[in-house]
């Protein structure tokens, strides 16, 4: 029996055209127990497994397989479940980069301009990217500092000690995986990692985050 995060060495015997093949040996290389020790490191490592699973496919991908197993292991060594999810919001968008949906976030999608560090811009989730308040004069800024973040995670840079704007984080995760990963149908572990990061005294993002959630506002993103 297998825990669930452990990375080893399976040998077969491949039967030509069966389903069925025979396991004659597994040799463990990591275990991993420790991301059942929190909610946060779990459920961070979960969708981290998800994104691969959902959006992988069989062919052998090195950089995928490397990402996602130093993604584990980053959150496994977190001191706490603050660094534990912003270690799992990094790998996600490193995956979500390598999997083939890399958001835009230095050019304007739209008019393609190079954008200025210090310029706020806004979010076009069916382009994939940002664009500057110019092409697209409606939905809610996204500040420098948050664009950053974003910029930085896309090419696995885990933000310091806290967000600029955790809610403007996690409203970005969660349209944009919706949008261009699951097509729609919901990671089962995406709403339990973003209440993880909700429940976070530091990651979330206290102001006006009332009973509407981030759904309300992933609408302001002009999904
Ligand atoms: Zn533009």
């Amino acid at each position: 029996m297998l825990e669930p995060f452990t990375e080893g060495t399976a040998t077969f015997y491949h039967r030509q055209g069966r389903d069925l093949h025979t396991l004659s040996g597994f040799d463990l290389i990591r275990s991993r127990q420790g991301l059942g020790r929190s909610m946060a490191a779990f459920a961070g490592a979960s969708l981290l497994a998800e994104l691969v699973l959902s959006a992988g496919t069989e062919e052998p991908h090195p950089e995928i397989f490397e990402t996602l197993a130093a993604g584990w292991d980053a959150i496994v060594e977190a001191p706490d479940a603050d660094t534990a999810l912003r270690t799992a919001l990094t790998g996600a968008w490193s995956l979500v980069a390598l999997l083939g949906f890399e958001p835009q976030t230095d050019h304007c999608v739209v008019c393609e301009r190079p954008l200025v560090p210090s310029e706020p811009v806004r979010f076009d989730t069916t382009a994939g990217g940002v664009a500057c308040v110019r092409c697209r004069p409606a939905g809610r800024v996204i500040d420098p500092a948050s664009r950053a973040e974003l910029h930085g995670m896309v090419r696995g840079a885990t933000p310091g000690r806290t967000l600029a704007n955790p809610r403007l984080q996690r409203a970005l995760l969660r349209v944009f995986l919706l949008t261009h990963v699951a097509h729609d149908r919901a990671f089962r572990s995406l709403e339990l990692f973003l209440d993880e990061m909700r429940a976070s005294p530091v990651l979330g993002g206290g102001e006006g985050d009332g009973g509407e959630g981030d759904g309300g506002e992933a609408g302001g993103l002009g999904a």
